[in-house]
């Protein structure tokens, strides 16, 4: 049965990826985003399908409309752009949050939060499982983007217990593919355009720190698969992520490896509040969606590789 879906923050990078998935079944889209990270060359080629919309709105305002599900996905997701503008990044989080669960409350509508792997902050437990708390400073400059996303993980709940409304919370953990914007900010977009273009790879700190990264199509199934589930009222939290676990100077080589790139790494300051370590536990994904990532890093690199090329 065709579905309507609404899926904020649909013209970004994960966004662009899950509008297209949910067309291919057969499902109406609604792709709501206000276009601040976000960008038209993602979703031009499903702007054909008369079966998607697109709606240039800000979250943090409310919005009425009404459809089966909703993928909340509308934040800033780079350091560089969720601390451009703090307030408006935690307002993102905060009344968006309350806004979709507004739409989700009176229509009855299933919702998912694309939580995230910074809930955990700069964890000491290693790895990360849904049950770990978290270490998070919530004064610092990326508190605007882990404290949203940690409130809003609160109100899906209390919306879920007070309410009933039918919520999902999946933690995302460092994505890349296809899509990704080259001023994008994060660690392997950054790498891959610097060594397409013969620039500095710019490492910050000292490289040692650790990141698990997930290639697109391993997220969006994951998702998929959370938001379908329905036996048992599972709300997660769920971790969605690939458990192989590297440094940046791992990553670094790797993509001037693939590259063929004789870009050489300078060293940069590391930001403040930067993790030391991220990788997650995805025992529960596996018990509760049959779900676990099929991409190694390198296939996935090389996919991302080949996109950063034709539009450069
Ligand atoms: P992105 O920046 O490409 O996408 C975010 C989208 O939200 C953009 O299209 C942007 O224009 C839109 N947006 C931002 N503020 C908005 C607002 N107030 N109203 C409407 N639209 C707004 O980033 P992404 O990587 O695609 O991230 C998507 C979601 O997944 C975010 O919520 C992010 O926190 C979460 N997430 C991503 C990762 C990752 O590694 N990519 C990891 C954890 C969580
Ligand atoms: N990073 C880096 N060089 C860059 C961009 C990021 O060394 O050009 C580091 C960053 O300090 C962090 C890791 O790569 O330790 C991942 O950063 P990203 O912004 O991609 O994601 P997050 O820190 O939110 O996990």
């Amino acid at each position: 049965m065709r579905k309507r879906i609404l899926v904020t923050g649909g013209a970004g990078f994960i966004g662009s990826h899950l509008c297209y998935r949910l067309l291919q079944e057969g499902n109406e889209v609604i792709c709501l985003d206000n276009f601040f990270t976000g960008n038209k060359e993602n979703i031009v080629s499903l702007m054909k399908n008369p079966y998607f919309e697109v709606v240039r709105h800000d979250i943090s305002l409310p919005y009425f409309v009404e459809v089966d599900e909703i993928y909340n996905l509308a934040c800033p997701a780079s350091p560089i752009h969720y601390q451009y503008d703090p307030v408006q990044t935690i307002k993102a989080s905060i009344m968006g949050s309350i806004n979709v669960l507004g739409i989700a409350k009176r229509t009855g509508a299933k919702v998912l939060q694309a939580s995230t792997s910074e809930v955990y902050g700069d964890p000491q437990v290693h790895p990360q499982v849904e049950s770990y708390w978290g270490n998070v400073n919530p004064i610092g400059l990326r508190s605007c983007y882990d404290e949203g996303k940690r409130c809003a993980e609160t109100l899906f709940m209390d919306y879920s217990r007070q309410e009933g409304v039918r919520v999902k919370i999946i933690r995302i953990f460092n994505t890349y593919g296809p899509n990704m914007h080259p001023k994008d900010g994060r660690v392997v977009s950054n790498f891959i355009v610097q060594a397409l273009q013969g620039k500095e790879i710019t490492i910050y700190g000292s490289g040692r720190q650790t990141r698990s990264f997930q290639y697109v199509t391993d997220l969006i199934e994951g998702m998929v698969r959370m938001m379908n589930r329905t036996e048992d009222d599972f709300t997660g939290p769920v971790n969605i992520g690939n458990p192989g676990e590297f440094t940046m100077l791992e990553l670094a080589e790797k993509i001037l490896q693939l590259t063929g790139s004789k870009s050489k790494i300078v060293f940069m300051p590391l930001p403040s509040d930067d993790p030391t370590q991220r990788k997650p536990d995805i025992s529960l994904a596996k018990e509760k969606l049959d779900w676990q990532p099929l991409v190694a890093l390198e296939d996935g690199l090389r996919e991302t590789i080949d996109y950063f090329r034709r539009i450069l």
